[in-house]
């Protein structure tokens, strides 16, 4: 049987430095503050909206929403991410991509200050990720399956990791940071040919492809840690990973279920970071004295 990895475990553990931070910046009477930007009611968005509210309510955390229809115009949308740039009490800002299509994406994202870019949505801060000097914070969701990695206790050291998903919002600076934990990366992708010959060299497989179910026993073996990235949802109604959770789990070493793994991590780091984000103005405002 697989270890199981749990989302709980590790959100427990990161609450704790997150508490100390935001009780620290309420002594010098600093409420993190959070705005979320989200257009129109995608149903991803949503129920992704509702979790981050609720943990950013559990943890001291202000949070303002700025809710807009589809069809708002680009120049409304960056009226509003201006108004959260001069807006003191907001440390950190959460748009919810993609945008629709009428909105030019790259645009909107590079109008917001770097220093609130606490999901890795400007250009600055992916350059951050990929050179290695971390300017503004990485994204969240890959940062967070790095954040389950180093709770158990799994050394990236000269180990073999294959990253599932070539995106911007998680394949892609997956690879990067497992790079930066000194492992040998391999990125697949939709062209790669005879996947699971690829998957089965991994020590550490991280799957974000958006395919439920797709890695199946003939993907692994054993003594590998399975991260799975994927959120997808069943005829039913269920939520579901990319991987095939009753197929691999008797097989791999360690594995994060869906339901209750990797997503339910992204939003803890999303708070520490809008966290992390609020003490790096305090610490400039200090120096600037
Ligand atoms: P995306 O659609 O932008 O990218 C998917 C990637 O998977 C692509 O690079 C594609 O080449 C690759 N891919 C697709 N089918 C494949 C196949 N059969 N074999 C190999 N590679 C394949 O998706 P994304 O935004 O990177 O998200 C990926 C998954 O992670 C989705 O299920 C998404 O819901 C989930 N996700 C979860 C969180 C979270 O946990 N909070 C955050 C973001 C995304």
């Amino acid at each position: 049987m697989a270890e199981l990895m749990l989302g709980k475990e590790v959100n427990a553990s990161l609450n704790e430095k997150i508490k100390a931070n935001v009780e620290a910046l309420k002594q010098k009477g600093v409420v993190p503050g959070l705005g979320i930007v989200r257009v129109g009611e995608n149903p991803g968005d949503l129920s992704y909206e509702k979790g981050a509210v609720r943990k950013c309510e559990t943890l001291g955390i202000s949070c303002r929403r700025f809710l807009l229809p589809k069809d708002v115009s680009e120049k409304e949308l960056l009226a509003v991410i201006e108004m959260l740039n001069n807006d003191d009490l907001i440390h950190g800002v959460l748009l919810f991509r993609p945008l629709p299509k009428h909105l030019r994406s790259s645009v909107i994202e590079n109008a917001l200050a770097p220093e609130k870019d606490v999901d890795c949505m400007t250009e600055l801060s992916m350059a951050g990720v990929f050179t290695g000097k971390k300017i503004g914070f990485p994204p969240c969701t890959p940062q967070g399956c790095m954040e389950i990695l180093d709770y158990y206790g799994v050394d990236c050291t000269g180990k073999k990791a294959v990253v599932i998903g070539r995106s911007l919002v998680v394949g892609r600076p997956a690879a990067m940071m497992l790079m930066d934990k000194n492992a040998t990366v391999t990125i697949c992708h939709s062209r790669t040919v005879d996947l699971p010959s690829v998957t089965r060299e991994a020590d550490i497989l991280i799957v974000a492809a958006g395919q439920a179910g797709m890695i199946g026993a003939d993907h692994v073996r054993k003594g590998q840690v399975v991260i799975d990235v994927g959120i997808n949802v069943t005829g039913e109604g269920m939520l579901c990973g990319d991987v095939d959770y009753q197929a691999v789990e008797p097989i791999v070493s360690a594995i994060t279920p869906v339901p209750g793994g990797a997503g339910s991590v992204t939003t803890t780091v999303l708070a520490g970071h809008v966290v992390e984000a609020a003490m790096r103005r305090e610490e400039s405002a200090l120096k600037e004295k």
